[in-house]
């Protein structure tokens, strides 16, 4: 039986950073993935901010394209162009992120077990045991502590105690040919309800067309595909399209005696687009401090990894809790209200307020919300009674 200080569970790229950083403080690290390959395509826009590029040290080579500006349709057409002089958003390969820092774990020393389906996870006082299959044989792995990155859709969580997975989307993707040169996504009940499609260009002639959407993700991705078809926007798509989860609201616990819940597993997500790799970076560094320090201190006790959850819900609750009342908002409004809060926002500036205020930014979105919802004509345009968040 191998036998390492932490095993990770899922080499997506939360999984893969907390193995690298944990590896490099010298701890031993084992990723356990039911993959066979890193590399190959992912259900995921790969939209990212500069920000997350620099603060995480992602690499300039993983860069596809750079966005300052986007198009933003409401139901009936209404176009709401949105544009910074600087770089507001990176397209990044995706694929190509979760290879490069499983490269990088690797150099550090870290084992990849791909191809291994984690099973199952059994904590007991004098450590954890993980048990895999891996091309029909069962593999068996030994360890203090075991992290949790498998992403959504996993019945480990639940398995080891932490409850129900709560609120979740289903979304959408497919890369076509086209030769759109900006962002655009696309808002409105007949296109994506509850959520919104979008069109990403990658490459002068290739782009991702996805959605997410509260009904029937297969009913309205082919959808889309024809209407931007017939606009001339894109030729077919090539692939079949993929599919894929989000969990919108975060595990009630993520946390337990020698195990962490980090990532999109955790619900660590944008509730108001769906956004994770941020997000999930942001926790997996707080998850990578607390570790260390229990496992130098010999003390892996559920109290001991405690800080973990305080440390993430201290950073990011607010923003979650404000995303979600937002998103539960927004999936209220009919297509008539959509346009008009378009019309609303481009003819009383608020677009242009926005773009110009420096709190408002691609990663932090209750700073927007309030300032939407504050403005009393589009507050009642839109419906709000009332505002359960004040400005900090
Ligand atoms: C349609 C769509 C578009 C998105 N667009 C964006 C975007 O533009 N920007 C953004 O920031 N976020 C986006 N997201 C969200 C983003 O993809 C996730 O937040 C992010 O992938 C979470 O990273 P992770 O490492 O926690 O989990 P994942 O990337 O899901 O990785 C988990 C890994 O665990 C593995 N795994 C799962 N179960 C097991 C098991 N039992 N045993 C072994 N391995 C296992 C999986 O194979 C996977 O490789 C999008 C999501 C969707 C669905």
């Amino acid at each position: 039986m191998k036998s390492y200080d932490v095993i990770i569970v899922g080499a997506g790229p939360v999984g893969s950073y907390i193995a690298s950083q944990l590896a490099e403080k010298g701890h031993s690290l084992a990723v356990v993935e039911q993959k066979a390959a890193l590399g190959e395509k992912i259900c995921c826009a790969g939209i990212i901010s500069p920000r997350c590029v620099d603060s995480f040290a992602l690499g300039e080579d993983i860069i596809l394209r750079r966005a300052n500006s986007a198009k933003l349709f409401s139901p009936s057409g209404r176009l709401l162009r949105v544009w910074r002089p600087e770089t507001q958003a990176c397209i990044i390969d995706r694929a190509g992120l979760d290879a490069s820092l499983a490269k990088q774990a690797q150099g550090r020393g870290v084992d990849y077990w791909l191809g291994s389906l984690v099973s199952s996870i059994s904590i007991g006082d004098d450590g954890v045991r993980v048990e895999a299959v891996g091309q029909g044989e069962r593999l068996d792995f030994k360890a203090r502590a075991v992290v949790i990155a498998t992403g959504f859709g996993s019945s480990l969580t639940q398995q080891l105690g932490l409850g129900k997975a709560g609120d979740s989307v289903m979304g959408g993707q497919v890369e076509v040919m086209s030769g759109v040169e900006e962002v655009e996504v696309y808002f409105g009940r007949e296109v994506a309800p509850g959520f919104f499609g979008w069109l990403v260009p990658t490459s002068p002639d290739k782009a991702l067309v996805g959605l997410l959407s509260r009904r029937r993700p297969e009913f309205y991705l082919p959808k889309l595909l024809s209407s931007l078809e017939a606009e001339g926007k894109i030729a077919s798509a090539g692939t079949k399209p993929s599919y894929r989860g989000i969990l919108l609201k975060p595990l009630a616990k993520t946390y337990g005696d020698r195990l962490l819940v980090v990532g999109g597993a955790a619900g660590q997500v944008k509730p108001t687009t769906g956004g994770g790799i941020y997000y999930g970076l942001l926790c997996a560094d707080i998850a990578v401090a607390i570790l260390h320090q229990a496992l130098g201190r010999g003390d892996l006790s559920a109290r001991s990894l405690a800080g973990y959850e305080r440390g993430w819900r201290r950073r990011l609750g607010r923003e979650l809790r404000m995303g979600y009342w937002a998103r539960k908002l927004y999936e209220h409004m009919s297509d008539a209200q959509i346009d008009r809060a378009f019309d609303i926002i481009k003819s009383s500036g608020i677009d242009d307020a926005l773009l110009k205020a420096e709190e408002v930014s691609f990663d932090w979105h209750g700073e927007v919300i309030l300032r939407l919802v504050g403005h009393q004509l589009l507050a009642r345009a839109i419906g709000v009674v009332k505002i359960p968040f004040r400005s900090k």
